[in-house]
C-alpha cells in the first residue's frame, strides 16, 4: 500500500497502453489535455482499471471501440470506461458487483468467475470512492469511477 500524488493520465496512459497490447482493441483516452493529480495507491487504482477494460474488451465486439474518459468535478476525479457492447440488462445491472453473479448471456461468450466486479467495488470503495453503472442493452455499457481528490 503505496498512498502518493501521481498524476492521473500518466496511470491512464500506462494502463490503457498495456491493454492494447494485450487486447489489440481500440482504446481511446479521453479529457487527458488537463493534468488531474490524485492522491492514490497506484496498484489499485491499476487493479480497477484493468479489470474494468478487460470487462469492456469481453463483453463488446472486437470492432466497436472502448473509452476512457477523465476528467474533474469538484472535489472528485471522474473516470469513465465506455463500451459499445452487448450491454446489461436493467434487471442484472444492481447485482453484477455481487461476488459470483455473472449475467446468464455472458457465459456463453467469455469466460470468467464473476468477481472482477465485486474487487473492483472493494477497491473504489476502501479508496473512499463510489461506482456506478449506465447500460442499456444491444448498447453498451459505460462504468463511472469517482474518486476523492
Ligand atoms: P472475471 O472478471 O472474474 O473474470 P466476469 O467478467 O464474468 O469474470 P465481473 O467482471 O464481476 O465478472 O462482471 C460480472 C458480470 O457483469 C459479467 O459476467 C457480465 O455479465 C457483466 N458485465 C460486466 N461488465 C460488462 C460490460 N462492460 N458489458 C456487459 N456486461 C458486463
Ligand atoms: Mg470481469
Amino acid at each position: 500500500l503505496k498512498i502518493q500524488y501521481y498524476v492521473l493520465n500518466d496511470i491512464v496512459a500506462e494502463v490503457v497502453e498495456m491493454a492494447r497490447q494485450h487486447s489489440n482493441r481500440l482504446i481511446k483516452i479521453e479529457g487527458g489535455n488537463n493534468i488531474i493529480e490524485v492522491k492514490t495507491d497506484y496498484n489499485r487504482l491499476k487493479q480497477i482499471l484493468l479489470n474494468l477494460i478487460d470487462n469492456a474488451v469481453k463483453y463488446s465486439p472486437a470492432n466497436q471501440p472502448i473509452t476512457l474518459s477523465i476528467f474533474r468535478q469538484g472535489s472528485e476525479v471522474i473516470i469513465q470506461i465506455c463500451d459499445r457492447g452487448y450491454g446489461i440488462p436493467l434487471q442484472h445491472q444492481s447485482r453484477i458487483f455481487e461476488r459470483f453473479y455473472r449475467v446468464d448471456e455472458a457465459r456463453n461468450r467469455a469466460g470468467g468467475t464473476g468477481l472482477g466486479l465485486s474487487i473492483v467495488k472493494t477497491l473504489v470503495e476502501q479508496m473512499g470512492g463510489n461506482i456506478s453503472v449506465r447500460s442499456k442493452q444491444g448498447e453498451g455499457s459505460t462504468f463511472t469511477v469517482s474518486l476523492p481528490v
